[in-house]
């Protein structure tokens, strides 16, 4: 009979037996769903969802919520408890939802992970059991890294209540925690069950999270689609006066870009060195340590993609028009495309610059792999990088009039 697992190879030596080659093949599915009101004991997503396995058993989920969304929607937790006792025949509540401190400090704090560790411990859930998260990107990875790690990973339901966390962090693969001074030192790949994301929970947001998410738009439209970054450009300023169905266009295009390149990549975990969907990343990540996460995720990479959108025309790989029209159109929108920081990535040498894209390559092992656009909405990666023309283009970017003209 032939087995596909036994894939017999020469060994290093010919006195040793030949490797026995274990190939294991798991396939992944999670939907991503695009709703309003998930709460609502009228909507039947969220217990259609926990229950779309059809499994003979009551599902039992614990809640974490974010405290930036329980402050600014004060009838959440009782309308969870509710919807709960509603579909109670098929789904279980094991206790009050817990409201967590959100934004960037649940990921620096692992006394955090550990207190969702032990709580999921004290109600019992077990591997089939679930974890549903409700907030922004940085809730979503501290609570799905410590549900990936209980008894190796519980079921997670990501509910983001950010744009970016609906147009990219919250729908893809990974969780993550700060360590080590670095951004995401320690997480896991642990794709979730299910996402719901829920456009009622937007309108909250403050200004700079509700365009946040539109430089990860901006990201994944100038490497993948030429046609979503017109969209951009012609819609910038509905963004940034809140058009709530401009901006439902945003997240829905970028979240289906996100997961299509997830889906057909064929590097879903990254085990090569390449990470397409960081562009702009390199500088971003280290502007947020630097900036010790005053500026938000999706400022920082404004900026990142700014300097490497300039590092790009250095290199011939788009326009000068380009560049301006990208800058322009970030800049209406309400990101920046500076900080007085980067002046100390001028005046100490490169030493800031090197350490960045040292630490960029080294999250991801093998070579330095950076992604520029390659005409827009196309994409090459380029394996080192110029640190003159790095310090050139912040000059630039210092510069008032550079986006305008
Ligand atoms: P965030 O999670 O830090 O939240 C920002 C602020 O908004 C917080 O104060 C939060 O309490 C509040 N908030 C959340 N939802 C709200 C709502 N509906 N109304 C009012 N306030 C609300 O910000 P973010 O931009 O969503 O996430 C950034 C994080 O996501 C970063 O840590 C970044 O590294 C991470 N990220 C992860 C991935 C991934 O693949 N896992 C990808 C991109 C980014």
């Amino acid at each position: 009979m032939h087995h596909q697992n036994k894939r017999e190879t020469p060994g290093p030596s010919g006195d040793q037996q030949p490797a026995f080659i274990n190939r294991i093949s798991v396939p992944f599915e999670y939907p991503v769903h695009f709703t309003r009101g998930v709460t609502k004991v009228d909507n039947r997503l969220l217990v259609d969802t926990l229950d779309r396995l059809r499994e003979e058993r009551r599902h039992r989920a614990a809640v974490y919520v974010d405290s930036g969304v329980a402050d600014t929607h004060p009838g959440l937790v009782d309308e969870i408890k509710e919807y709960f006792h509603r579909y109670s025949d098929r789904i279980e509540l094991t206790a009050t939802p817990e409201i967590l401190p959100g934004g960037e400090v649940a990921k620096n704090n692992w006394k955090s992970v550990q207190d969702v560790m032990f709580a999921i411990g004290n109600l019992h859930l077990d591997r089939q059991s679930f974890v549903i998260a409700v907030g922004g990107g940085s809730i979503l990875d501290m609570v799905g890294f410590a549900a990936s790690i209980v008894h190796r990973g519980l079921r997670l339901v990501r509910i983001p209540t950010t744009t970016l966390a609906q147009c990219d962090s919250g729908v893809g693969v990974k969780n993550a925690m700060n360590e080590h001074r670095q951004k995401n030192y320690v997480g896991t790949f642990a794709p979730p069950f299910a996402v719901l994301n829920d456009y009622d929970f937007l309108p909250t947001l403050s200004q700079q999270h509700w365009i946040g998410g539109v430089a990860e738009a901006f990201k994944v439209a100038l490497i993948k689609d030429a046609e979503f970054f017109e969209f951009l450009c012609r819609n910038a300023e509905s963004m940034a006066s809140r058009d709530a169905q401009v901006m439902e266009k945003v997240i829905h295009r970028c979240a289906i870009l996100h997961l299509e390149h997830i889906s057909t990549s064929g590097d879903p975990f990254e085990f090569g060195s390449a990470r397409p969907l960081d562009f702009g990343h390199w500088a971003g990540h280290k502007l947020e340590t630097l900036t010790d996460y005053q500026l938000g995720h999706g400022q920082c990479v404004a900026i990142g993609i700014a300097l490497d959108a300039y590092y790009a025309v250095q290199r011939d790989l788009i326009s000068e028009n380009d560049l301006t029209r990208i800058l322009t159109a970030m800049e209406q929108c309400g990101l920046p495309t500076w900080i007085g920081h980067l002046n100390a990535w001028l005046n100490t040498g490169s030493q800031i610059i090197q350490e960045a894209l040292q630490q960029f390559r080294e999250h991801l092992g093998g070579i330095l792999n950076v992604t520029l656009p390659d005409g827009v909405g196309r994409r090459c990666e380029v394996h080192d990088m110029d640190t003159s023309i790095i310090q050139d283009g912040i000059r630039f970017l210092r510069e008032p009039a550079k986006g305008a003209s």
